[in-house]
């Protein structure tokens, strides 16, 4: 079987690398360099968590992610990521934490409630007034995300039946037909064609109006000398007890910190030039300051700005469209984590036959750890 995958973000990477390691033949088109600086992938790093508020499907889905995660090491003689644990505090009125703990306490799985005496006890770094209740589960940590793209690419590129075409953007595909036509004019057609063309994929579908772009912006600090070890041993900290919700990802291995805050309400193009400015995160950096012992000496690197596309339900879009297609977009700002899995999960069912609506509909978290 031949395959074309538009789009070279961690789902294409990792959809090819499963059709390839079953010996498909596989194209890869990509319009920028590859990996691209554009894609959402292309961060220093993203976050892999058991507790997932309400989404227990999702919640299942997380064994068998690091399951697809420890193939891809075996393939790639590396492992790109760094346990951590997952510390969860709620307040103000939000139940996140205790709604993921019930989701796992029924597939069991245990997230324990930490006294809130313990808390200031075991991260002295953080300031518990608003909290009201904390969580902590010993899984979770940091996937290397760019440089694991980085080597995916690499990989491919040394694979004989896979063949990459960087800077050769796709400017349109037939589905029903397993064609596609790059911007060059050049017609390309293969037995099936997925596209996983992240936050451009308007671009190809625009049929499609439930994949919205949301812009999003994350702060990179530098630390002072002397904090620098304290937060490398750090766990990851969700935190929903402000008014706004925030995500700290330690300095594991030599990379950043960095604290984001999952909100969509901001829009924009994902090719238009990418600025942000420290006065747009204000909020965020008050949830900081209020969090944070000592932050005023906490000193922002960088900010750098990401797109990725979502949805209402938050849930992933992995469907078969047309006779040949699919269109690959499990995002919604959550989709890293399952990136192995959703390559290894959809090459598998296009090889297989298997039944596309049972795909689509464990993708979307609506069914077991694996599609029926
Ligand atoms: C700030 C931020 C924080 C996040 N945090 C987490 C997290 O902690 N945990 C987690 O699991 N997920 C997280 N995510 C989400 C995760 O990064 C995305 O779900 C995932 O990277 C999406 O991968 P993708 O391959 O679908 O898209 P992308 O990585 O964007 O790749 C799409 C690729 O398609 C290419 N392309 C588009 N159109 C065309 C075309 N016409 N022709 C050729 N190529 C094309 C693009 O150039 C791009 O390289 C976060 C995302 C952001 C932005």
């Amino acid at each position: 079987m031949k395959a074309i995958v538009v789009g070279g973000g961690i789902m294409g990477l990792a959809t090819a690398w499963a059709l390839a390691s079953e010996g498909h033949a596989v194209e890869l088109f990509e319009q920028g360099p590859l990996p691209n600086p554009l894609a959402s992938s292309m961060d220093e790093h993203r976050l892999i968590r058991h507790p997932y508020g309400d989404h227990v499907g999702y919640a299942r889905m997380i064994d068998r992610a690091y399951a697809a995660w420890d193939l891809l090491w075996g393939d790639l003689g590396q492992r790109l990521y760094a346990a951590t644990g997952t510390l969860a505090l709620t307040g103000n009125g939000e139940t996140w934490a205790e709604r993921s703990a019930a989701a796992l306490a029924a597939i069991g799985k245990s997230m324990r409630e930490m006294p809130l005496d313990e808390l200031p006890r075991r991260f002295p770094e953080l300031d518990a007034r608003g909290v009201e209740r904390a969580f902590w589960m010993d899984t979770g940590g940091v996937l290397f995300a760019q440089d694991i793209v980085m080597a995916l690419a690499r990989l491919l590129a040394g694979r004989p039946n896979v063949v990459l075409h960087a800077e050769t953007p796709v400017r349109t595909v037939d589905l029903e037909h397993g064609r596609i036509v790059t911007d060059a004019g050049v017609h390309h057609d293969a037995d099936v064609v997925v596209v996983a063309a992240g936050a451009w994929v308007g671009r190809l579908l625009p049929a499609d109006r439930r994949l919205i772009p949301s812009r999003q912006v994350v702060i990179y600090f530098n630390l002072p000398t002397d904090q620098r070890a304290i937060w490398t041993s750090y766990p990851m900290v969700i935190d929903k007890t402000g008014d706004v919700g925030l995500y700290l990802v330690p300095p594991a291995e030599g990379r950043g910190l960095k604290i984001g805050d999952h909100v969509f309400s901001r829009t924009g193009e994902p090719s238009a030039e990418r600025q942000a400015h420290a006065e747009e995160m204000q909020p965020l950096l008050r949830r900081c300051r209020d969090l944070i012992k000592d932050f005023d000496r906490w000193r922002i690197e960088r900010l750098k700005v990401c797109f990725y596309t979502v949805t209402d339900d938050e849930r992933f879009v992995v469907e078969k469209q047309g006779a040949r297609g699919w269109l690959m977009s499990p995002c919604s700002g959550h989709g890293f984590k399952f990136g192995a899995v959703m390559g290894l999960e959809l090459a598998r069912t296009i090889a297989t036959g298997r039944d596309p609506a049972a795909h689509a509909r464990w993708a979307a978290g609506l069914e077991g750890d694996k599609p029926s």
